[in-house]
């Protein structure tokens, strides 16, 4: 088995090493990852200036763009071999509900899946490392299993897999969960620069909205490891039927009186 392992949070991010560290010896695994911190790009790509690929002396390579870009760069011309995983993370916080969506973790699996390769984000809960080693061993576990049960290189899927920060005898298991949602973010901040110019800083991220039982949120603060299959197609299907009857009533140009 060959994984390719990036993240969002920069090659240098301890989440990233966990990552690596958990899963060297499973299979062939090479990490590319962003030069900076790149959270919350999504599945931005950089089509305006040119990318560079560097080498960190410990085998890490590190590109001056985003996480897609990585894993994109990576599965059309930089590695020689296509590899039968992408794994991104382990993230420094959750991905929960929107966070998906905006997410750099969640990005750099998607451009995986886009490609048709099975891709899993794993994120940590809390946003300070704690228990890493308990997260890693986990993410191993999954991929160990998924292996056994023939789901890696075969017809691609996109999991996202949050962890609470637990040391691993109070991790529970793995829960199959839905999204929740979350309020809209908090206001954006406004400061004022030592040279008089106001900056903006967007705010945090809203409190959960949605976190019934059956969600991630749910899930992880019960201290079960929530796992979400994603997918891509955005269209609102439950909609599409009350929107044909306003599409029916819509004027063409043609028909615009005196048009
Ligand atoms: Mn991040």
């Amino acid at each position: 088995m060959k994984i390719l392992i990036s993240n969002d949070d920069g090659y240098l991010a301890p989440g990233l090493l966990a990552l690596y560290e958990a899963l060297r010896d499973v299979a062939e695994v090479e990490v590319i990852a962003p030069e900076q911190n790149n959270s919350a790009k999504s599945n931005a790509l950089t089509v305006s200036a040119p990318l560079y690929v560097h080498k960190a002396s410990n085998g890490f390579r590190y590109v001056n763009g985003t996480p897609a870009d990585c894993v994109h760069i990576a599965l059309t011309g930089l590695l020689p071999y296509r590899p039968d995983l992408v794994v991104s993370g382990i993230n420094n916080g959750a991905n929960m509900g929107d966070d998906t969506i905006y997410s750099g973790t969640v990005g750099a699996a998607m451009e995986g899946y886009l490609f048709g390769i099975p891709a899993i984000a794993f994120s940590q809960v809390e946003r300070n490392w704690l228990h890493l080693d308990a997260a890693a061993r986990k993410a191993r576990e999954l991929v160990l299993s998924l292996q056994q049960q023939h789901a890696v290189g075969q017809t691609p899927w996109l999991l996202n897999v949050n962890m609470p920060n637990l040391a691993y005898e109070d991790i529970k298991a793995f829960k199959l969960c839905r999204l929740g949602r979350r309020h809209a973010a908090e206001k954006v901040i406004q400061q004022v620069n030592p040279r008089g110019e106001t900056m903006y800083w967007i705010g945090a991220a809203g409190p959960a909205a949605d976190d019934a039982e059956g969600t991630d949120f749910h899930a992880t603060a019960q201290g079960f490891v929530s796992m979400t299959p994603l997918k891509v197609d955005l269209t609102d299907h439950d909609y599409l039927q009350s929107w044909a009857h306003t599409v029916s009533h819509l004027v063409t140009g043609a028909e615009v009186p005196g048009g």
